[in-house]
């Protein structure tokens, strides 16, 4: 109920409103939408008098005519504004799209150079040299990865993110991204166990794709616990689809937030202050991942207590030889 009002009070916050969409206080959508039924019901009472009056057809004519008028000026506002908008949206998007690409090849080419150099030179370099080439090396692979986020955000928005379909198996992902996240994991005390089921199906997916998905849900289970915590992964083949489980004793999420989890940009406000990197990209991207792949993705969460984090993809739908 307190949501609902919030919202009702939210949308009728006109400065905000015109803030949001960058446009003139009387710009904004509400102003002109309430500016409207003002002249509309205005115009419907003067109609009223003057037919009750008994002016002439002539005069009643004129004022409708002039209503009309003003409700086209109004629209073509609103019109307007809307375009001004949507030009904006447009021209952000190909702004992120283009500096992202240009900034990927030389991100890509550090990261090669280094790998270079230490092949060639590397037994020359002190353990020191060598643990700052290894923070530059993590740093640019940073880098790398939000270029990448931000690319598939534009790409979501224009409706250009396709997805591959290959046979896959979702364990050996898993294994995978449980080995890349290893020394992290160490480093911070936490214990990774994999349940691992005796016998899951093959399915056909995007693999890149779906270990970006994995590797969002671990790597958030590690990155917002405290200290000393254990993450908790399944995988599990049942009702024709298989359903991935990824379950931390982390920070939790606020349960005032749940709703919008998996909004563009999203952080929440206590992962914010105990963990000040993030984009609030990842779970954006995955869920556009799995609502692409016809699967489900989902949640619990107990702020304080921990979080587990779900998808589910069809098994039957996409393989036809796993019956
Ligand atoms: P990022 O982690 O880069 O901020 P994500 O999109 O992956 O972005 O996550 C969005 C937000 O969801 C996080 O900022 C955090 O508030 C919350 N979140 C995601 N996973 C967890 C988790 N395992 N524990 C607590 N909060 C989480």
């Amino acid at each position: 109920m307190r949501r609902i009002i919030r919202r009702i009070v939210d949308d009728f916050n006109i400065k905000k409103q015109a803030n949001e969409l960058g446009v003139k206080v009387w710009q904004a959508p509400s102003v002109l939408f309430i500016l409207m039924g003002v002249v509309i019901v205005t115009a419907m009472t003067a109609i009223y008098f003057i037919s009750r009056n008994n002016y002439s057809p002539e005069i009643l004519i004129f004022s409708e005519i002039a209503v009309v008028a003003v409700l086209f000026t109004i629209g073509s506002f609103i019109i307007k504004s809307i375009e001004e908008v949507a030009r904006a949206n447009k021209m952000k998007s190909e702004f992120i799209s283009i500096t992202s690409h240009q900034l990927k090849t030389p991100l890509t080419e550090v990261n090669w150079e280094i790998e270079f150099l230490l092949s060639q030179h590397g037994k020359l370099l002190n353990q020191e040299q060598k643990d700052i080439i290894k923070t530059i090396t993590n740093s640019n692979t940073k880098i790398i990865k939000l270029v990448n986020d931000l690319l598939d955000v534009v790409r979501i928005e224009q409706g250009r993110f396709i997805l591959t379909e290959e046979k896959m198996d979702i364990v050996k992902v898993v294994e995978e991204v449980i080995e890349e996240n290893k020394f992290l994991a160490k480093s911070s005390n936490i214990e990774i166990k994999f349940i691992k089921p005796d016998f899951v199906p093959e399915i056909i997916a995007d693999r890149r794709r779906m270990k970006v998905v994995i590797d969002n849900f671990v790597s958030n289970a590690i990155k917002y616990i405290k200290s000393k915590g254990h993450i908790e992964i399944s995988v599990d083949a049942k009702n024709d689809e298989i359903m991935v489980c990824v379950k931390d004793n982390g920070i939790g999420i606020p349960r005032s937030q749940h709703d919008i989890i998996f909004q563009k940009f999203f952080r929440s406000d206590n992962a914010a202050k105990y963990q000040t990197e993030g984009t609030g990209l990842g779970l954006y991207i995955a869920k556009n991942i799995i609502d692409q792949s016809g699967g489900k993705i989902w949640f619990k969460s107990v702020e304080e207590e921990g979080s587990a984090f779900y998808f589910s993809l069809p098994i039957k739908r996409n393989n036809p030889n796993n019956k």
